[in-house]
């Protein structure tokens, strides 16, 4: 195995994996760890070269760093990423090997789940390294985070209400839910119990089925789903779903869903904000599965508590982003990056007091 590393500006460390027994070609991007030990998921996809595998590990690493800023999980940013076709390369000593790649970081970078990456292929990095979270509740880990996510959307919903319409009380809105998988199902439920009027949409038709005749949601087919007229449009399902085309059709006075890079682009943010649109920040809102892995590095380990009082900091954090935004005259998006920064600089100032004075 050859670890060996590569020298980015403005990361502190992007380290290479080539291991030939195994076939193991990976990249770990730690961007930031003012905050706490760097944490972001592992992914795996058949990139075409290593230069596509780095912008995108830099990019996520980056976007860790401020994600964990935001959200005060106590942990900075970092990723991994995998190269291969993984129905072709996954084998248990591509695993094992790529357990040995993190642990030679010593703690500085902890793995989770991420795209074609699975609890099974964790368990697997589990038995060479300890720096991985999100297994089982059993094995002292913090599980599945889709819950806590979506409780953390639901107060942010409430947050956006509150900045909207002056009040948190959601009873009585219209709520229009883009995919309603492990989190946007949850938080449909979570609006409807709260008064709110939900309707819902999903390629899943079998899904979307299921979920309206247990809970009596509304259902729209998802090309029509932009036809509908609503107080906050929630995207659920994936990322750049704001975009160009979208955003002239936008028939809401809110954004506010749990998808990752809603934003296709970050002038996308200007261009709602120019609407009159209030935009809760994609990473901000969708905080709380990260939270709830973070409570899992606590000493003493996991308790759920703490991780729920924790996401309850989702709103609060939500309306300091609404400040910057109306205090700078900026889009919500950019506004999550500044406090993000704020709170990193605040930090590092703190611990070296000559470069605060
Ligand atoms: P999921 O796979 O359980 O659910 C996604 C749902 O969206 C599915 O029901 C799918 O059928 C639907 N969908 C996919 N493409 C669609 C399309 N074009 N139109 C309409 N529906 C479509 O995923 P999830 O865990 O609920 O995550 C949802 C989003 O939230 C993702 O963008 C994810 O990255 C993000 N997110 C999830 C978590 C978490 O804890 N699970 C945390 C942070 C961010």
């Amino acid at each position: 195995m050859e670890i060996s590393e590569i020298q980015v500006d403005g990361y502190e460390k992007v380290a290479r994996c080539r291991d030939q027994a195994s076939g193991l070609h990976a990249l770990i991007a730690v961007h930031d760890t003012t905050l706490g030990p760097s944490l972001g998921g592992m992914r795996m996809l058949p990139y075409v070269s290593e230069d596509e595998a780095l912008f995108d590990v830099l990019r996520l690493a980056k976007g860790m760093t401020y994600k964990s800023s935001v959200g005060e999980t106590g942990l900075g940013g970092g990723k991994s990423v995998i190269l291969g076709e993984p129905s072709k390369v996954k084998s248990r000593a591509l695993f094992e090997a790529m357990g040995v790649f993190v642990d030679s970081l010593g703690g500085k970078y902890i793995t989770a789940e991420d795209m074609n990456i699975g609890i099974p292929d964790l368990e697997i990095v589990r038995t060479k390294t300890r720096w991985v979270t999100g297994l089982s509740r059993e094995s002292g880990s913090s599980g599945n985070p889709s819950p806590y996510t979506a409780r953390g959307c639901f107060l942010g919903v409430q947050a956006v209400a509150e900045e909207v319409w002056g009040s948190k009380d959601v009873r009585g809105k219209h709520v229009l839910i883009q995919g309603v998988g492990a989190v946007g199902g949850r938080l449909a439920v979570l609006l409807a119990e709260a008064g709110a009027k939900v309707t819902i949409c999903d390629i899943n038709e079998a899904r979307v089925k299921e979920l309206a005749a247990k809970h009596g949601f509304a259902v729209i087919a998802d090309d029509k789903h932009l036809d509908v007229a609503c107080d906050i449009y929630s995207p659920c399902a994936r990322g750049a779903t704001l975009n160009d085309q979208t955003i002239p059709r936008l028939k809401c006075r809110a954004v506010a869903g749990a998808a990752n890079n809603q934003l296709l682009d970050r002038r996308h943010g200007d261009e709602i904000k120019k609407r009159g649109i209030v935009y809760a920040p994609d990473y901000v809102i969708n905080a709380g599965g990260i939270i709830n892995v973070g409570v899992e590095l606590l000493p003493g380990g996991y308790r759920e508590e703490e991780s729920l009082r924790r996401i309850e900091r989702i709103p609060h954090n939500l309306k300091k982003v609404f400040e910057i935004a109306k205090r700078d005259g900026i889009s919500t998006q950019d506004a999550a990056d500044r406090l993000a920064i704020e709170r990193i600089q605040a930090a590092k100032s703190a611990k070296s007091p000559a470069k605060a004075r």
